[in-house]
């Protein structure tokens, strides 16, 4: 049950893997975290190198959208795919959170956000003595960049509608809707992998990047085949995959958003361009108290 407070982790979590791009092994520490405090990515802690700095989810801090969504310092400290985690802070309904790493980048584990979700629900939620605040959409705002589109509506309760159209048969047109308050909607989402080509991995691995890619942590398609050999874990796991990203860029506002999300072809360079837009834009939006509700919505804490 939701209390209205905002919460935090009511336990540590450590998460062990490679990162997606760098190849890299690296650990992540999910700690408690104070009211208000957000959530906050320490490069410090684990790292025994120069301090690195902390570095603020939030939209001022990001600093590349090719691939992954990346954060930055002043300090030139950066840590990429954070969006996964961002996901499931948001769909388990963390506010504040300890973000302790020793790489550049997240651990991609199995490409989806089950394993953060997992680690987070084991961890546990803890109530702050804080209201817990969510950004209301007051008015509609669209960014439109040729076919590719996301417009945010005033909706009582939170709902994401993401259309993807590729060229390769084996993902084609899909379309999701997703209610944040259904259980249904959220083990879908979390589940759903990170998916290339397998033309543009070989591509990825020559400019350096996607190196600890496989078909472990991705979906890899090529023409009409999935080259998994277990499938698909849902028949819309693309959609649903760029729902998750786009839920995760989303967290970057600041706060769970309150409203209804359309967007068509999303992807991390729109997702952040739209939160700029939607926090620029005076009076589109204003971060009000959660009402209290039953089990199940978005931002309840699991466990209680
Ligand atoms: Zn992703």
């Amino acid at each position: 049950m939701r209390t209205g407070l905002q919460t935090t982790l009511a336990r540590e979590a450590v998460l062990e893997g490679v990162g997606l791009h760098s190849g890299a092994p690296c650990k992540v520490r999910l700690r408690p975290a104070r009211a208000d405090d957000g959530i906050v990515f320490d490069l410090a802690a684990l790292s025994s190198g120069p301090s690195r700095g902390r570095i603020r989810a939030c939209i001022d801090s990001v600093i590349d959208t090719r691939l992954c969504t990346r954060l930055g310092n002043d300090a030139g400290g950066s840590i990429g795919t954070v969006e996964h985690l961002l996901a499931a802070a948001t769909v388990i309904g963390v506010d504040n959170l300890l973000v302790e790493i020793d790489g550049d980048e997240l651990p991609i584990l199995d490409g989806s956000a089950s394993p953060y979700v997992d680690a987070l629900e084991e961890a546990g939620v803890a109530s702050c003595q804080a209201p817990h605040r969510r950004l209301r959409i007051l008015e509609r705002v669209e960014l439109v960049d040729g076919a590719r589109s996301i417009i945010a509506e005033p909706y009582d309760g939170a709902v994401i509608e993401v259309s993807i159209d590729y060229a390769d048969p084996a993902i084609g047109v899909q379309t999701v809707v997703l209610d944040l308050s259904d259980g249904e909607s959220l083990k879908r989402l979390k589940r759903a992998r990170t998916f290339c080509r397998l033309a543009d991995v070989e591509a990825m691995r020559k400019a350096g990047l996607s190196r600890g890619g496989s078909l472990d942590n991705a979906i890899v398609v090529d023409g009409d085949k999935i080259l998994n050999q277990s499938g698909l874990r849902d028949p819309q796991e693309f959609a649903l995959h760029k729902a998750l990203d786009l839920i995760g860029d989303l967290r970057l506002a600041g706060a769970p958003i309150e409203g209804r999300i359309v967007a068509v072809r999303p992807g991390h360079d729109l997702n952040t361009r739209f939160v700029k837009r939607l926090l620029e834009r005076g009076g589109a939006c204003e971060l009000v108290p959660a009402r209290v509700s039953g089990s199940g919505a978005l931002g309840e804490p699991a466990g209680e």
